[in-house]
């Protein structure tokens, strides 16, 4: 199997050329440095992302707070975490770098408030 992935690790864009040769064999190919290695490796095998959101708010002049994971989380499981956002409904005021969520779904992955808001 061979995907074309363009590294994310610097502006240069690097576009790799990804293909797997045997079991846990991973070629990687149009790298200009060697992050592009892990870089191609991780989006080929595991693919991550760092996730944004808003969750509700008890007030109603600021109903809804910005949230982000504090690292990037396995792509299987974002649905997952934006479903459990969405339920969920927090008292203000919260203070950015706060945590909302620790260890999420046993990945070690943390979601924080972004912003400071004081309660209206
Ligand atoms: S391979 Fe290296 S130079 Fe190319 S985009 Fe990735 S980090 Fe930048």
């Amino acid at each position: 199997m061979e995907k074309e992935i363009i590294c994310l690790g610097c502006p240069n864009g690097c576009r790799l050329c990804v293909t797997e040769r045997g079991r846990g064999d991973i070629e990687v190919l149009g790298q200009q440095c060697d992050r592009g290695i892990d870089y191609g490796r991780e989006e080929f095998l595991e693919p991550k992302r760092i996730v944004t959101a808003v969750v509700r708010t008890d007030s109603d002049t600021v109903p809804f707070v910005p949230v982000k994971t504090d690292k990037p989380l396995v792509m299987d499981l974002i649905p997952k975490l934006i479903e459990e956002l969405y339920r969920r409904e927090t008292r203000l005021p919260v203070r950015a770098g706060d945590v909302l969520l620790e260890d999420f779904a046993d990945t070690g992955v943390r979601v924080c408030f972004t912003r400071t808001i004081a309660r209206a």
